[in-house]
């Protein structure tokens, strides 16, 4: 690798502002800054093509949960690119990856399922939940059971189908979405919604609403639910412990089938392989992509329970639905190898007994700094809420923009953090140690007083009361 140069940097960010469109990004305020060049990573850390080492609290986006660097997976890639680097599964042909894969992600996902469909990105996986489920309700003769209920707020998925599922007000503006079919509740939001009832009593009242959306459309209409056990691009939204078995509860109660969205929540980072069950859910068909392969290649698909999956096997005849790449050899060959690390390294017993309580005590020591609110966290997912005046449950002006300014002065300092309006979000990889935590902790609040800093020069805060918060 040739070292780091401005010239260097702004060749590339030349070349970048004239010809790369990046996905959710605003190209004319990019293109007066210029993009941040990432060259290369080790562990937990990326560097910047200025020679800039930067803790990812990120796992790029919620994927790299191994950390980066790994040669076994790109000894497997290379591996299986020698061997067979692509064949489809269209022709009533199939490849020893995608088969070995398969049966470790049923194996994993527990008795209840039986499959995997095979594509290569979470949004993909979803719009294949709706054709799946749509034609399971179809196949027992209810063609008119169409409906999906999903939440606001929620991330399914950039497609036309992911984004309709999901509930991102700003994505439904562009481009008519929703698609029709497609219903959205309130999202289980304690801190914003309800923050001084009592949170279990909320959950139990989140999860009516859709019992209320269900006698709403119709209960004979309804086909499924879609829901993210722990929300994450709307900002780790973490629900109160009685929320997943009541919405269970009410699932069962009409038939209706339940998707679990853990194409974050998935293979350890919430500290269990699959979190529905352990949050207390039984869906029919989990969505997963991101951490299977560890972000080293695209890789995603749908568990199938034994439910649909025998419904649509023993009367489904063909389904008319597949991806060029679903069970691509080479991505399959990596995510086996990113399971064996895994596994090898007990990650996900680590998140659940070592790591994620002492990144919640860690996060939870935050609440002192003046800026903070309501610091949560779950496993490896953390959030919490930047504010005006805690005392008097003030938010700051959102125009402010005060997250995106946070999340500046976080890079300026070596951290990635994701801002998601006021809140402030991190998810960093799974093989995180104490000691890296300690940093990653250590940084935050260094970021956390350049923003305060920032925000007191610039008025919007002021030094006084911002004292007396701390005292
Ligand atoms: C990232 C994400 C998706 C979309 O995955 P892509 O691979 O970007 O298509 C879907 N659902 C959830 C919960 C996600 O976090």
């Amino acid at each position: 690798m040739s070292a780091p140069t401005r010239a260097k940097t702004d060749e590339i960010q030349a070349l970048d502002s004239a010809h790369y469109m990046h996905p959710f990004t605003n190209h004319k305020s990019l293109a007066n800054k210029g993009a941040r060049v990432i060259t290369r990573g080790e562990g937990v850390y990326v560097w910047d093509s200025e020679g800039n080492k930067i803790f990812d609290g990120m796992s790029g986006l919620w994927c790299v949960n191994v950390g980066y660097g790994r040669k076994e997976l790109v000894d497997a890639a290379a591996q299986q690119m020698q061997v067979l680097p692509y064949y489809n599964s269209f022709f009533q042909t199939t490849n020893e990856p995608a088969t070995k894969l398969a049966e470790r992600i049923v194996s994993l996902a527990g008795d209840r399922f039986s499959h995997v469909f095979f594509s290569s990105s979470g949004s993909e996986s979803n719009d294949t939940n709706v054709r799946m489920v749509r034609h399971y309700w179809a196949t027992l003769g209810h063609p008119e059971r169409s409906i999906i209920i999903s939440r606001k707020n929620a991330y399914h998925g950039s497609t036309v189908c992911g984004s309709s599922l999901g509930g991102m007000t700003g994505m439904h503006a562009q481009g008519g979405l929703p698609v029709p079919g497609i219903e959205h509740i309130e999202q289980p939001y304690h801190f914003d919604l309800a923050p001084d009832q009592d949170k279990d009593a909320f959950g139990i009242e989140a999860a009516g609403w859709l019992e209320q959306k269900i006698l709403e459309v119709g209960p004979e209409k309804v086909a499924a639910f879609i829901g993210e056990p722990v929300q994450g691009a709307g900002g780790v939204i973490i629900p109160p412990k009685t929320y997943w078995p009541e919405i269970q509860r009410i699932c069962d109660k009409y038939g209706i089938l339940l998707i679990c969205d853990e194409v974050i929540c998935g293979f350890g980072r919430l500290g269990a392989w699959f979190s529905s069950e352990m949050m207390g859910a039984k869906p029919d068909l989990i969505t997963f992509a991101k951490g299977v392969t560890s972000g080293y290649i695209p890789l995603g698909g749908v568990v199938v329970g034994k439910r649909v999956a025998e419904v649509l096997i023993e009367k489904g005849g063909e389904f008319n639905h597949g991806y060029t790449y679903s069970g691509h050899p080479v991505a399959c060959a990596v995510a086996l190898a990113n399971l064996d690390i895994i596994e090898r390294e007990g990650l996900v017993e680590r998140v659940h007994e070592v790591t994620g309580p002492y990144l919640a005590e860690r996060f939870a020591e935050l609440s002192d700094h003046p800026l903070v609110a309501a610091p949560e966290t779950f496993g490896m997912v953390g959030g919490f809420v930047l504010m005006k005046d805690k005392a008097e449950k003030q938010p700051f002006d959102a125009s402010l923009e005060v997250g995106m300014i946070c999340r500046d002065h976080c890079f300026a300092n070596g951290l990635i953090m994701r801002a998601v309006g006021d809140r402030m979000i991190i998810a960093p990889p799974l093989v995180c140690t104490k000691s890296d935590i300690d940093e990653l902790i250590n940084r935050v609040r260094i970021c956390l007083d350049a923003t305060l800093k920032d925000i007191q020069s610039r008025g919007w805060m002021d030094a006084a009361h911002s004292a007396e918060v701390t005292a």
